[in-house]
């Protein structure tokens, strides 16, 4: 289960106003080809009335939910979109009874949390399974402008719809079959609730946690765009970034004191390589705050601790096949939060060769197999 930090019950701030209308969302999907079409605005402004339908739910009766432990209160006010993943095994197991296994599994975990229910309101499995994770959350979509107040994301669980997503995505990416699930269920969710894909957030985008994964995070951007197509819409910017871990339209990411993750891991082992003597735990801590100032100091910088696109300008490397060092391995785990699987040992050979070309091809870049500031810096955003 993912380290959500969210006790049931706590009174949250409410929100009055919705991002954009559910008529201007509905005459952008009714635009697009190749979705059900129905009838005139009257037809789509019914409630279950929908140009996006509803993947296939297993209901809390259909896996055999155990009854809540307490009331379960709606909300009215979904902003959000929570994907999380669940910290458990990735395991191979796909079948629809895996997925009703683990749908049992995870309500067991929230109940021995002291909660009412499962805290998610829907879980997707290994095998794409979406299942209803909270009960009324049927009843919420049904109703179409409702949900039920959550436990997994602290702080915002009476704005914010979650999805937990079977497996671990620090390393390894969601199966295809998730991917999919994700993208059918998120856009009928847009859909229902009027959001736009920008709703859609990683749980670290709320606090301090790994989930939904290093590897699985740098995606999101990639989500809102597939659920956007599904919607009839294109590419859409990015939201404004927040957090320790932001997703930015900036070409450099801001990283600082408490940040965590592979950006603060490529960092360390940026600083070492120009000298400065440091841990690589992926933490930003006191330590790592230190070395850069000590690295800011040295290279006749603003010294301030906070490492933005001076700071990686100064710290990026020209690398190339046959580099070797701890600049080296900087690039190999960025390429592994990118879904390379690098051995992460300092030598620039063909596996790295191959791994860095694969990623400027994905990004758009000139292919060359040489990482100079623009590759460094499309492996460090969002
Ligand atoms: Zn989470």
């Amino acid at each position: 289960m993912c380290d959500a930090n969210n006790a049931d019950g706590i009174p949250e701030k409410t929100e009055t106003k919705r991002g954009i209308s559910r008529r201007g969302l509905f005459t952008g999907v009714l635009g697009a080809a190749g979705f059900l079409a129905v009838g005139g605005a009257s037809v789509v402004n019914a409630p279950g009335a929908f140009a996006v339908s509803r993947p296939s739910i297993i209901s809390t009766s259909g896996w055999g939910a155990a009854a809540a432990r307490g009331s379960i209160s709606m909300s009215s006010t979904p902003r959000n979109i929570v994907v999380h993943h669940m910290a458990s095994s990735n395991s191979t197991g796909t079948s629809r009874s895996a997925a009703l296994a683990i749908a049992k599994q995870v309500q067991g975990w929230h109940f021995a949390n002291g909660w009412v229910d499962t805290g998610q309101h829907f879980s997707v499995s290994r095998g794409g399974y979406i299942l209803e994770g909270r009960h009324r959350t049927i009843e919420g979509l049904n109703n179409g402008n409702v949900f039920p107040v959550g436990a997994h994301v602290g702080g915002h669980n009476s704005t914010s719809l979650g999805i937990e997503t079977e497996g671990n995505f620090m390393s390894t990416q969601p199966t295809t079959a998730e991917w999919n699930a994700l993208v059918a269920l998120i856009a009928y969710l847009c859909q229902t609730y009027g959001l736009g894909v920008n709703s859609i957030k990683g749980h670290r985008d709320f606090g301090s946690t790994s989930c939904p994964g290093d590897a699985f995070y740098p995606r999101l951007q990639e989500l809102r765009n597939a659920v956007s197509e599904v919607l009839g819409g294109g590419d859409v910017p990015p939201p404004p970034g927040d957090g320790d871990d932001p997703v930015t339209s900036q070409p450099w990411p801001l990283v600082k004191n408490g940040a965590r993750g592979f950006r603060v891991t490529g960092l360390q082992r940026l600083l070492k390589h120009h000298g400065q003597s440091l841990g690589v735990d992926g933490v930003f801590g006191s330590e790592s705050l230190a070395r850069v100032r000590s690295f800011q100091k040295a290279k006749g910088l603003v010294v301030d601790g906070a490492v933005g696109p001076k700071t990686w300008k100064a710290l990026s490397v020209l690398l190339k096949n046959g580099a070797r060092g701890n600049a080296v391995s900087a690039l190999q785990g960025i390429l592994n939060s990118r879904g390379q699987s690098l051995a992460v040992d300092g030598s620039f050979g063909p596996a790295t060769l191959t791994a860095v070309k694969s990623f400027q091809k994905a990004r758009g870049l000139a292919v060359d197999g040489v990482v100079g500031d623009v590759t460094w810096a499309h492996g460090l955003r969002a």
